[in-house]
């Protein structure tokens, strides 16, 4: 017998898209999405600011513009930082290093492999299950990028460079070295694809995003037990607004309820047959 499983809350979508394609979901937080993925603006209109991950090949130009339209003629970020190092996180990211003269770039140091050309990902599961972005998976670079010229650890002990409010989190479980960014005092959470806020697999999920809890894209996740704990260390934050790598930003006391029952019921939502 299948256990039942209980219904999900509704979650509340949170932030319009203005014209330059940015989502503000707070006075000093942004995202803008690349194709399906999402790059986030920490920092304060016309100020210093921040860049998390590097979308899809081909959004540098993108990205430059909606930063700009942010931060100013020729705003620079004081640093990028990576969730993780899969192809649609860092796509634009040899581009953005091109436009920015020595902006530095950290990750976790388990992530390092995969950006400095050492090592690739382990191959995608193709037969994870829901639909053609898994059948398409195989066709997904996995080759390491090397940017270690601009490449750097984030501190040790949690202090994210150029952010004092913030903390990272080691979220393994999609990749070694993903991490999540966690600002305690308004409960905001960058979960990069710790878990995501649409289905990845289906490329109508993908490109609608209508707003619900999953675990992390199932094709690119070796490590089903990790990325259980890292779900559970999450959901007990209790966050209360949500940007993830991909899918819209969430927000409202039912992001923690998702969460605990995504948590709860992980094997049975989020892990493949
Ligand atoms: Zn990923
Ligand atoms: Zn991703």
């Amino acid at each position: 017998m299948t256990e039942q499983i209980p219904l999900p809350e509704r979650l509340v979508n949170e932030g319009l898209r203005n014209e330059a394609g940015i989502v503000e979901v707070r006075s000093d937080l942004a995202y803008l999405t690349t194709g399906i993925v999402n790059v986030a603006f920490i920092g304060y209109p016309k100020s210093d600011w921040v860049l998390v991950d590097a979308g899809l090949q081909g959004y540098g130009a993108k990205i430059v513009e909606a930063a700009e339209s942010r931060f100013g003629s020729f705003a620079t970020p004081r640093c990028i930082l990576l969730t993780h190092g899969h192809f649609d996180h860092v796509g634009s990211l040899e581009f953005l290093l091109g436009h920015w003269e020595n902006v530095p770039v950290f990750a976790h140091p388990h992530e390092v492999p995969f950006l400095n050309g050492t090592t690739s990902y382990s191959p995608p599961d193709a037969r994870a299950g829901g639909g053609i972005m898994t059948l398409l998976s195989p066709l997904f670079p996995r080759k390491p990028i090397d940017v270690s010229s601009r490449l750097a650890e984030v501190p040790l002990q949690g202090e994210v460079p150029d952010l004092k409010d913030w903390q990272w989190l080691h979220t393994p479980g999609h990749t070694p070295g993903h991490i999540s960014l966690w600002r305690e005092h308004d409960r905001v959470l960058l979960a990069g694809d710790a878990f995501i806020t649409t289905r990845q697999e289906s490329a109508y999920h993908a490109v609608v995003q209508t707003a619900e809890l999953h675990g992390p894209p199932r094709y690119f996740t070796p490590d089903w037990a990790s990325a259980h704990q890292s779900v559970r260390m999450l959901a007990d934050l209790e966050p209360y607004l949500a940007v993830t790598g991909h899918g819209k930003s969430v927000s409202g006391p039912e992001l923690s309820v998702n969460l605990h029952l995504l948590a709860d019921n992980f094997v049975s939502i989020a892990v493949p047959c």
